[in-house]
């Protein structure tokens, strides 16, 4: 298997029908930028920035985040990079950063991520200036972590064409182009998909999150870890509904969570119409192998009806029909 692999590697992501799909890695820290050259991902479609924050024993500075973000850009040369603002507080919470004397009962409902991010500007604007600069003369791609509604998306948004303003002013060199995104991990954002979706330049859906709220499910229970499942029809006809709204409006959607990175759960996205993908690195040969020995619009037609009429077991029903199709 290893073998087979190895040897798909620089062979491109494509399905037999030949639709192209992009397979991209989540990364968090530098060294995982290499990893890039290990799978032949199509670059690093969720950077993690809150782990340099995590594994550091103070809060890094705008130098030590410029750093990282240039190493990162300059070991993807070519490829993408798409860099999600902070997702902190919650149960990644900082030592060096008060909570606001306030302990969560729910952290991963509480202030975190963009929510802590827009309270606390000063951090954000400093992340902000570093990403710009470190994309001086490059394509900047930024996503911002739990939008849950358009206004946060907006303010963050805001908040870094203002930066952009202050490189300006002083004189320095700026990003060639920067596009914005929103992560689709609170089920509330999908009933504002119309009013978003033009304001942004792509979409990035973290299943982690985003089932976890929609089953209410804890998603570091192990009591509940087997409990619901992702191939479960709530959850695929919510994807459904995201990912045809996204593509009606050309607006470039990609699903970074771990549910992408399993072979079956993959077929079952790419049956809803997904096409992007950012999953952990050791998952790119896998997922690679099921694309090239899947017909496209075959899982589309079986996914539209078991949609419409759910088997009672779709898992079992996927699984099945993978093996009969040789996927
Ligand atoms: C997600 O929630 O699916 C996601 C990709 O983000 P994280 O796992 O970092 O919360
Ligand atoms: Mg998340």
């Amino acid at each position: 298997r290893r073998a087979q692999f190895e040897a798909i590697r620089s062979l491109p992501a494509e399905t037999t029908d030949r639709v192209p799909i992009s397979v991209m890695v989540n990364a968090g820290l530098a060294e995982d930028a290499l990893s890039l050259e290990l799978t032949g991902a199509d670059g690093i479609g969720l950077f993690r920035t809150e782990f340099q924050f995590l594994v550091s024993a103070t809060m890094p500075g705008r130098e030590s985040q410029l750093r990282l973000y240039k190493k990162v850009l300059d070991a993807a040369g070519d490829k993408p990079v798409v860099f999600r603002t902070l997702d902190i507080g919650g149960d990644k919470s900082l030592p060096y950063l008060s909570s606001g004397g306030e302990e969560a009962e729910n952290p991963s409902m509480g202030w975190r991520a963009l929510r802590l991010s827009l309270d606390r500007s000063t951090l954000m604007k400093a992340q902000a200036r570093a990403l710009i600069q470190a994309a001086a003369g490059r394509v900047l791609r930024v996503m911002f972590p739990m939008v849950s509604e358009p206004w946060e998306y907006e303010q963050a948004r805001a908040l870094f064409e203002a930066q952009v303003q202050w490189a300006e002013q002083g004189n320095r060199p700026l990003p060639r182009l920067i596009e914005y995104g929103a992560m689709l991990e609170v089920p509330a954002l999908a009933e504002m998909l119309d009013q978003l979706l033009p304001r942004l330049d792509f979409i990035s859906i973290g299943t982690n999150d985003l089932t976890q709220f929609l089953f209410a499910a804890d998603r570091g229970d192990p009591r509940l870890a087997e409990r619901y499942d992702w191939l479960s029809p709530a959850i695929l006809r919510f994807l459904k509904r995201v990912i045809t709204a996204a593509r009606e409006s050309e607006k470039p959607l990609r699903v970074c969570g771990e549910m992408s990175g399993r072979p079956l759960e993959c077929m079952a996205l790419i049956g809803l119409g997904a096409e992007n993908f950012s999953i952990t690195p050791a998952a790119v040969g896998p997922i690679k192998a099921m694309v090239r020995s899947l017909d496209a619009a075959a899982i589309r037609a079986r996914m539209d009806h078991w949609l419409a009429r759910p088997p009672n077991d779709i898992r079992r029903a996927l699984t099945d029909w993978a093996r009969r199709h040789r996927v």
